[in-house]
């Protein structure tokens, strides 16, 4: 009986297939969806990931802080004034975030990006690849970010949030929140996504960036240098490190050995 509750897309007996609401729902986004439909929808998916999720981590972490189960990593203060500044900034990337799904829209109108089926398996297969293309693309420009000319003008906005929190999550220069942006544009060209994946990806990546941002950590007995990720893009913020990958180590290793 309970199976009755288990929505279709996620069945085992049929793991492919996705309920035709969510297929039909992922297709319409970027091909019936009109330019302005298209920028207000996404606009108001990123506040809503933003505002509502960020509140609801934020209040988690405060929660199993209590219960022991999470630690603070950096103890000083966030003040109301950081708050105001990293909300005011993130208003104008959630803009640009909006902004961002219009090219998308129109090189597979194009046919320059082609849409893999909408089914469970390309979507879950989609987001892995994304995911790991977001750990390339985010160390290019962070690094390139961190060159003093660029650091001084526009990741010093980023950096202003030395105690990081949930709401520094989009807390850019909008230059920098434009360069970002192009994660999809820049891979979808060359590599088939279903639209689900790529409307998806910014869920997955926000609650990576929410873990690398809230100050907050799991209490582990011990502590596997993969699962410190969250420390290490918060120390990035707290001690100016110079580990400019945000979940995985392997970019930095790459060329920090290399370098030597
Ligand atoms: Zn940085
Ligand atoms: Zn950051």
């Amino acid at each position: 009986m309970y199976k009755h509750f288990i929505p279709s897309f996620l069945s085992w007996k049929n793991p492919g297939n996705m309920s035709n609401w969510f297929v039909t729902f992922f297709n319409s986004i970027f091909t019936q969806y009109s330019y302005g439909e298209l920028f207000l929808s996404t606009t108001a998916y990123f506040a809503v990931l933003y505002f509502g999720l960020g509140w609801l981590y934020w209040k988690t972490c405060r929660v199993l802080c209590s219960w022991g189960m999470m630690e603070k990593i950096n103890q000083q203060p966030y003040s109301r004034e950081q708050l105001r500044f990293e909300l005011r900034q993130s208003m104008y990337s959630i803009l640009i975030f909006g902004l961002s799904a219009l090219p998308v829209k129109y090189l597979i109108a194009l046919n320059v990006i082609q849409l893999r089926e909408n089914t469970l398996l390309n979507t879950l297969w989609g987001l892995l690849v994304l995911t790991f293309w977001n750990e390339i693309h985010f160390y290019t420009i962070h690094r390139l970010l961190h060159q003093p000319v660029l650091m001084k003008h526009i990741h010093r906005v980023h950096h202003r949030s030395v105690v990081p929190s949930v709401f520094s999550v989009y807390s850019f220069h909008p230059l920098e929140a434009a360069l970002l942006s192009s994660v999809l544009l820049s891979i979808a060209p060359f590599y088939n996504f279903s639209s689900a994946a790529l409307m998806l990806f910014p869920t997955v990546s926000i609650f990576i960036n929410f873990s690398g941002h809230s100050n907050y950590r799991l209490v582990l007995k011990t502590k596997p240098r993969w699962l410190l990720f969250a420390t290490k893009h918060n120390d990035h913020h707290g001690k100016a490190g110079r580990k400019y990958g945000f979940m995985t180590n392997f970019m930095d290793d790459l060329f920090t050995k290399t370098e030597k």
